[in-house]
């Protein structure tokens, strides 16, 4: 799998403390713009972040590229529906050579007999999809048969506010071990970028008590979790 922060916007935290003073200040907004140090950057944001003051949040993007995920995970991720995507198509990409790689599920990794059982299935529904299309039926129609497994490249466009939720719950040990992965990796990349933004950001047991209830893992997380994933 692969996760990269491909794009930004130029200094986030720059401008989500700048319309944060726009809000509360009778100035104009260049002489906002040059009163702002980094000082007072950093004061803003925290402030920002302790008053829950979240929609300035959304002027700040940010675009990763992930590839080697499969299409369960790519599934999970679109349902968040604040954020883009874009997504290799099945319709019009045939699936070959390299690019027909597939995820192996590491409870079914770990297990010798399993693991032989689960490839030679996915060899068998590669080999039918290749036959097909060389039957000639369209790729679109072809699909039909690939598994959940088959990998897939996306690339995602969300602003600051809806990572800090996706985090929230794709971080959780709840959600399932591959899009949590992939939400651990886009973390730790924007967390370079806008460290004051993103400093608590993580499920909700990382700031009070969980709220799954009786579905709780019971194992709440620390921030060391993001160096050891
Ligand atoms: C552990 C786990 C298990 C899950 N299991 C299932 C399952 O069994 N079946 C299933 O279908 N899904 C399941 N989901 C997906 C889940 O239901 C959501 O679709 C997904 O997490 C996206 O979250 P969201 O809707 O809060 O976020 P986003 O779409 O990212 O939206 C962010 C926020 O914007 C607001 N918002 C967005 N759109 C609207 C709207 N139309 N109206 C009002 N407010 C809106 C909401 O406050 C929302 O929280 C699961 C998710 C997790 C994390």
């Amino acid at each position: 799998m692969h996760v990269k922060l491909i794009n930004y916007t130029k200094n986030p935290e720059r401008i989500i403390a700048q319309s944060a003073r726009v809000c509360y200040s009778a100035s104009n907004i260049q002489e906002l713009k040059k009163k702002l140090d980094q000082p007072a950057v950093e004061r803003i944001i925290k402030k920002i972040m302790k008053l829950g003051h979240y929609s300035v949040l959304e002027h700040a993007s940010f675009t990763f590229a992930l590839e080697g995920i499969s299409r369960v995970t790519s599934h999970q991720l679109i349902r968040h529906r604040l954020a883009s995507f874009s997504q290799q198509s099945q319709r019009y990409v045939k699936i070959e050579g390299e690019d027909f790689s597939f995820v192996i599920p590491p409870s079914i990794k770990d297990q010798d007999g399993l693991k032989s059982i689960f490839t030679e299935n996915i060899e068998q529904l590669k080999a039918t999809y290749c036959r097909l299309v060389q039957n000639g039926i369209n790729i679109e129609d072809a699909r039909y048969i690939l598994p959940q497994a088959v990998t897939t490249k996306i690339i995602i466009t969300a602003n600051a506010r809806e990572l800090l939720h996706i985090f929230r719950l794709r971080c959780c040990n709840r959600a399932q071990w591959e899009i949590r992965e992939v939400a651990i990796k886009m973390l730790k990349e924007v967390k370079k970028i806008a460290p004051l933004v993103f400093k608590n950001a993580g499920p909700p047991c990382l700031s009070g008590p969980c709220p799954e209830g009786e579905l709780s893992c019971g194992h709440p997380w620390s921030k060391n979790n993001l160096n050891k994933e």
